[in-house]
């Protein structure tokens, strides 16, 4: 097999991805690289190579792709929460006998100044807000929907597309990326006098900035825990470590 037949599908949708698919461009020239990303966010990065977007249709969808394509290896760099893409990505290569890697960036860890209420899915996150509580959501469009039943709450709801469901009236909508630095997102809690933060322990530094913010603020965050991945793939927690990854497996 030449440098030149091995294809690599980067299954994409955090920044690391991005910062991933630059590397291998880089330093792997001659391999194919597909990211693919699943569409739902409309604008999508130039990351100087063709890309794809949307479902594959399920694992099986999946596994025709990489036969169709002559796919050598995955990596699952999507967001933490994204399960059932995961779950997908480890059954297609099991039965395609397919090497695995997962980008997997650790999970926040709470300091001594944080004040964090952990809660293991986005049903107790919901139930964990008190009557009247001020809450800034950062839980995605997807999971909205859950929180819409808190009509005793006032929520500032961050997400970057739209939602499908009305929010409540007294509710607000800020359709942005999340801010990278502290006093930005503590300006932002402070403008609508937030009391809870609520957010998915996702990892990485993208999102990191209203944590920071609540710990300078004192406030409540309620941090939902990040789901088990699948037991498949080999886990990797950085860049530099899925590139050595990427160095052994197809020699490079
Ligand atoms: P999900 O529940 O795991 O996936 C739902 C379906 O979307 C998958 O079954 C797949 O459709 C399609 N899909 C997901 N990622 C894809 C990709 N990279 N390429 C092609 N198709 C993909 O994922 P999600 O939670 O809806 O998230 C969607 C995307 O947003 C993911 O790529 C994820 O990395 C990114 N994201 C998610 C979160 C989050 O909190 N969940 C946060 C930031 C970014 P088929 O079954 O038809 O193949």
């Amino acid at each position: 097999m030449t440098a030149s037949d091995k294809h690599i599908l980067l299954l994409a949708g955090t920044f690391e991805a991005r910062r991933l698919a630059s590397e291998i461009l880089q330093r792997f020239p001659s391999f194919r690289l597909t990211p693919s990303f699943a569409g739902v966010v409309k604008e999508l990065p130039d990351l100087g190579c063709p890309i794809r977007v949307g479902g594959f249709g399920g694992s099986e969808g999946l596994e025709d792709f990489c036969r169709e394509e002559a796919v050598s290896l995955i990596i699952d760099a999507t967001h933490p929460f994204a399960v059932q893409m995961s779950d997908n990505a480890a059954q297609a290569a099991s039965i395609l006998d397919l090497r695995l890697l997962r980008l997997e960036r650790p999970a926040w860890q709470p300091g001594p100044d944080d004040n964090w209420q952990r809660v293991p899915s986005m049903n107790e996150a919901v139930l964990a807000l008190p009557q009247d509580a001020r809450a800034f959501l950062t839980v995605g469009r997807k999971e909205i929907g859950k929180f819409l039943q808190r009509t005793d709450i006032f929520a500032l709801v961050r997400m970057i597309e739209p939602p499908e469901q009305y929010l409540p009236e007294h509710w607000k909508l800020i359709l942005q990326r999340p801010a990278q630095s502290t006093a930005e997102e503590a300006d932002l809690l402070n403008q609508h006098g937030i009391t809870h933060v609520v957010a998915k322990n996702g990892g990485g530094e993208r999102s990191y900035a209203k944590i920071t913010a609540a710990r300078e603020l004192g406030l409540t965050v309620v941090m939902i825990d990040r789901p088990f991945p699948p037991s498949l793939g080999k886990p990797v927690a950085g860049i530099e470590e899925a590139m050595q990854e990427l160095n052994e497996i197809l020699g490079g």
